[in-house]
């Protein structure tokens, strides 16, 4: 099999080769059709999160192991099936959630396997889908794509879930309120188009860039901010007639959250997702009198990757710009991506 790894955080990915493996009690190989190229794949390669004031959080003190072959947005076709994977077939067509604990913990046995204290996540701390070829270490993490095609599938492992999750986390008021949403990446896209097929009310995005704006409208927001005006939390109060209920940000910098603060009403809430990084300070009285819940959200669940495949099935493809491109191009890919270039998603397919 054919893999590009990061080998040395921050330089260019190396394509490696090994005997592809022969998968072993439960594991089940697949081979990729399609791996789509997340924001956070930016941070892995980088090795670090921005935690402000200069700090850093340096990935390989948290179990990041190199060499590593990213990529956690996986659609592939069953080729081999270990000995104990039950109820899969070689032929199948299958995503692969790679949101992967330990599975025995309390944590895990509850299905949240996104918060297990010693993760596996496929492209984080396991050799993810830039190759030709993935394992899986167990037939539950794999799905039924149904009638999607698989790169139309493969952001629903990271970005669909991520999405859905967070929307879930605000869903008391999706119905009734707008939802105010920072960053019009592939993230604030997927979460346009899930949002509607949840049933929600309507969409207010911020975003600094024009481009992402216009996108942005043109996925169904009702409005589209720029987080950079002086006057973008009064912009977000206007909008929502008094300010919001539920931010969700894709983010996830000093100002985005900050900004969420200065933009939700009394009882509002803030998902912080997006691990652009930074920090704040909140007076703390704020709290009991706003009553204001600030939540972070860290991609799905199990049982919520498993919702998603469902609202999907029944409401068709999130409506996201998808750029097809070689598993070969891996490395321009994530340039574009880091430079802010991408509209949408990008979607890796091996030749
Ligand atoms: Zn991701
Ligand atoms: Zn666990």
């Amino acid at each position: 099999m054919r893999m590009f790894q990061v080998c040395t955080c921050g330089q260019p990915l190396q394509l490696n080769e090994k005997p592809t493996p022969e998968p072993k009690g439960t594991e089940v190989l697949l081979k990729i059709k399609a791996a789509g190229v997340c924001h956070s794949d930016i941070h892995i390669w980088d090795g670090y999160y921005e935690l402000g004031g200069g700090k850093r959080m340096q990935l390989l003190e948290r179990g990041i192991k190199l060499p590593l072959t990213m990529g956690h947005e996986n659609v592939g076709e069953v080729v081999a099936v270990g000995p104990d994977a039950k109820g899969v077939k070689v032929g199948e067509i299958r995503l692969a959630n790679p949101w992967i604990g330990c599975g025995e913990c309390m944590v895990c046995r509850r299905g949240e396997e996104n918060l297990c204290k010693t993760p596996k996540n496929l492209g984080v701390f396991s050799d993810g889908g830039y190759a030709t070829h993935l394992v899986v270490p167990h037939p539950r993490h794999l799905f039924d794509i149904g009638s999607l095609t698989p790169v139309q599938a493969a952001p629903l492992a990271c970005s669909g879930v991520t999405a859905y999750s967070a929307l879930k986390k605000v869903s008391e008021n999706l119905k009734d309120e707008p939802v105010v949403i920072m960053g019009a990446g592939g993230l604030g896209l997927m979460a346009i188009s899930l949002h509607k097929a949840m049933g929600g009310k309507s969409v207010i995005m911020v975003d600094i860039d024009p481009a992402k704006r216009e996108a942005a409208l043109k996925a169904g927001a009702v409005a589209a901010i720029d987080g950079r005006a002086p006057d973008a939390a009064k912009q977000i109060i206007d909008a929502t007639k008094g300010g919001a209920w539920s931010v969700i940000d894709f983010v996830g910098s000093s100002d985005t959250v900050k900004l969420g603060v200065d933009a939700i009403t009394k009882g509002g809430k803030i998902i912080v997702v997006g691990l652009f990084g930074g920090d704040i300070t909140i007076s703390t009285p704020f709290f009991p009198m706003r009553a204001m819940t600030i939540q972070g959200s860290y991609v799905g669940s199990l049982p919520e990757m498993k919702e998603l495949i469902e609202l999907v099935g029944r409401t068709g493809v999130p409506q996201v710009p998808i750029r097809e491109r070689p598993l070969e191009e891996v490395q321009e890919a994530l340039d574009d991506l880091k430079a802010g270039k991408v509209i949408g998603r990008v979607v890796l397919t091996p030749a």
